[in-house]
């Protein structure tokens, strides 16, 4: 059975995964801090993206551009105008929701009021008589558009001139370079940019823990291909995105496709499919995957007067390429991987519990448990030494062995290694499975290149 959210927010916070932001100010809304443990997962699922995405790939090269961009940059892409959520308020209990969420969740995912008017959501409203879910009423006001671009100041006064934007996504960031990396890297279509940081959005209906928060993080690949081949690789990465995600172990009963239909689309994207996931609230985008053709490079060399057509150096065609895009949240990720992997089980008469999740994506590799404390504890800082260098090792001496196994077992810890009289005299430690909760014997020499392996993805 799955977690229920409300568990799943308590065991963050217990075990130092995830806390409320500002907390001992009351906390400010949806925002919140990941702590040691949350650090660790976090960094671990940003690495293995990286690996799979970027270093595996000889034609994917990695971006880090600012946050700060011309504010030009989000007129060219349109989020000045239309970077928007339809939002609509109860007349009665005055709270505020997504029109297009109140459809979603009305029928239960089968309409998602995607790339319709907002006389079609206000129409579907009314005549299907949703309530609204705070109150029952069925009572709305007229939609208004809600622009999700953050604004700041740039520099000392607050005057029009300096308005500047958080980033709303890390792609155009990807798209204003792309004929620096085309010419830095020697690049040749099809290529690929990723990238990986925080974007902003102020989303009206932030909730569900850290699915939809204001500030959270993305990792984003633009895949520049020939236009007439962007259907292939938009199936191609279709299916790379679904089988990284097998890879590093989500159950694929809690995944899904969820194909935009044609009227759906947004006008400039001939396919567009989401990743999504079973969270403890339901069923949710985890990954966005279009083919958005050529729109960004076209309407980004239209505003800033720059030639970026790719010049094919085999035919000596012009061309702009086409781009797919699968767009991953760090943090929908995080949490499909730990609502995912947490586990209780009995055994014994007793209950685990246990976050069974890959070795690679795992806070500690290790945890180093000296059984007396006062007899094995310098041994057992030396392997704690050894093994560190390589990987994150935890360290725990106190309380019984039994006590110890189940600290490791319920924040994911794969190994841990018990360092008795055994590792004194014959140089041997005892390695027991998080999962398995199997025992193995193993001589310290080879401890690290058995873990090592076992980490890999
Ligand atoms: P939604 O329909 O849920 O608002 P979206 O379609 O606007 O999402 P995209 O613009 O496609 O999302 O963003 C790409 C990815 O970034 C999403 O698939 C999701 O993983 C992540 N993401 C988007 N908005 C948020 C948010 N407010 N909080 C956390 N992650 C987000």
């Amino acid at each position: 059975m799955q977690i229920s959210m409300e568990d799943l927010v308590k065991f963050c916070k217990q075990y130092g995964f995830i806390f409320q932001g500002s907390e001992i100010y009351g906390g400010l809304a949806n925002s919140f801090d990941y702590g040691p443990l949350g650090c660790e997962l976090k960094e671990n699922i940003k690495k293995i993206w990286h690996k799979k995405f970027v270093q595996e790939n000889k034609n994917i090269y990695s971006l880090d551009s600012a946050i700060l961009m011309n504010p030009k940059v989000w007129v060219a892409s349109g989020h000045v105008t239309s970077f928007s959520d339809p939002l609509i308020d109860c007349k009665d209990c005055k709270t505020r929701h997504r029109a297009d969420k109140l459809i979603e969740e009305f029928t239960s995912g089968l309409e998602t009021g995607d790339g319709w008017s907002n006389e079609k959501l206000e129409t579907f409203i009314k005549e299907n008589h949703i309530p609204c879910p705070k109150c029952g009423k069925n009572n709305f006001t007229a939609i208004r558009e809600f622009n999700l671009l953050f604004e700041t100041n740039m520099g000392v006064t607050a005057d029009k001139k300096s308005k500047v934007y958080l980033r709303g996504e890390t792609a155009q960031g990807i798209f204003v370079n792309f004929k620096n990396i085309e010419r830095s890297s020697r690049a040749k279509i099809p290529f690929g940019v990723a990238q990986i940081g925080k974007a902003f959005r102020n989303e009206i209906t932030p909730g569900n823990f850290i699915f939809r928060m204001r500030e959270f993080e993305q990792m984003e690949l633009e895949f520049f291909c020939k236009p007439g081949e962007d259907i292939e690789w938009f199936n191609y990465y279709k299916n790379f995105c679904m089988g990284f995600l097998n890879d590093i172990g989500i159950k694929k009963e809690n995944l899904r496709f969820a194909d935009h239909k044609k009227e759906e689309l947004v006008f400039y994207s001939t396919a567009t499919t989401d990743i999504e996931y079973k969270y403890p609230m339901g069923w949710g985008e985890l990954w966005g995957i279009a083919d958005r053709t050529d729109y960004d490079l076209s309407t980004h060399m239209k505003h800033s007067n720059q030639d970026l057509r790719y010049l094919d150096p085999e035919t000596n065609e012009k061309y702009l390429p086409y781009v797919i895009e699968p767009s991953l949240g760090v943090d929908r990720l995080f949490l499909a991987v730990i609502s995912d992997a947490y586990t209780i089980e009995q055994f014994d008469g007793k209950t685990r519990e246990v976050l069974k999740i890959h070795p690679a994506l795992a806070p500690y590799k290790a945890c180093i448990l000296p059984l007396v404390k006062k007899i094995h504890a310098e041994k057992a800082l030396d392997i704690y030494n050894l093994l560190s260098k390589q990987f994150m090792v935890d360290y725990d001496d106190s309380g019984s062995i039994g006590k110890r196994y189940r600290r490791a077992d319920v924040i994911g810890t794969p190994f841990s290694i018990t360092i008795d009289d055994n590792t004194l005299n014959n140089n041997k430690v005892t390695v027991r499975m998080r999962d398995t909760m199997e025992q193995i014997t193993l001589d310290i020499d080879t401890l690290q290149d058995y873990i090592l392996k076992k980490i890999q993805i």
